[in-house]
């Protein structure tokens, strides 16, 4: 009996793995993992290549053939419909794709390797102020800090996006206070 020639990991054929340790019970030693996700990964996710080409005259229902390169070069002056057929199912793209940075995604945080094909940030922490009464003394350090800049001239960039997000919630509770003691 011959022995097949050993073929790169498919769907299917990780499926079928997956399916069969489980009905075994057995544990999946990690780099068994590992090689699963990463074949899902590329063969789901990453770019596919067609497995085949079919075509057929164009606003007919005749049966699908296979197409040659040129048929599928010259479709429309051939008056051929091209259909594409691919191994794997075209998973659904992920409505947030990460933005890698040296192997680290700056919006979730996940290594590039860990990270799944959806990006979901951490919810943003609540302003703990945004429970508490109106107090004026959270206008003390902005207010330094401005003197500061007034005194210096100088602001980097981290500091005018920290004092500017943070003018911009002081200025918002300070017109609800003025709005709701007024009323
Ligand atoms: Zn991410």
């Amino acid at each position: 009996m011959t022995q097949l020639p050993a073929q790169a990991p498919t769907v299917a054929s990780t499926v079928r793995d997956i399916v069969r340790t489980g009905a075994a019970g057995e544990k999946a030693p990690a780099a068994t993992l590992t090689t699963w996700g990463q074949t899902f990964m590329s063969q789901l996710y990453g770019p596919q290549t067609a497995v085949r080409y079919e075509c057929r005259p164009r606003y007919t229902t005749e049966p699908w053939l296979e197409a040659l390169p040129s048929d599928v070069l010259q479709a429309r002056k051939r008056g051929l419909e091209v259909r594409a057929l691919y191994l794997h199912p075209k998973a659904q793209p992920p409505t947030k794709k990460h933005r890698l940075r040296e192997g680290v995604c700056v919006d979730c945080h996940e290594a590039e390797w860990l990270a799944g094909p959806e990006c979901t940030p951490p919810p943003p922490s609540r302003d703990q102020r945004a429970a508490l009464p109106f107090d004026p003394f959270w206008f003390r350090e902005p207010l330094q800090a401005l003197q500061q800049i007034a005194a210096t001239k100088v602001i980097n960039h981290y500091d005018c996006l920290k004092w500017d997000r943070e003018c911009t919630y002081l200025i918002e509770r300070l017109d609800q206070y003025l709005k709701d003691t007024q009323a």
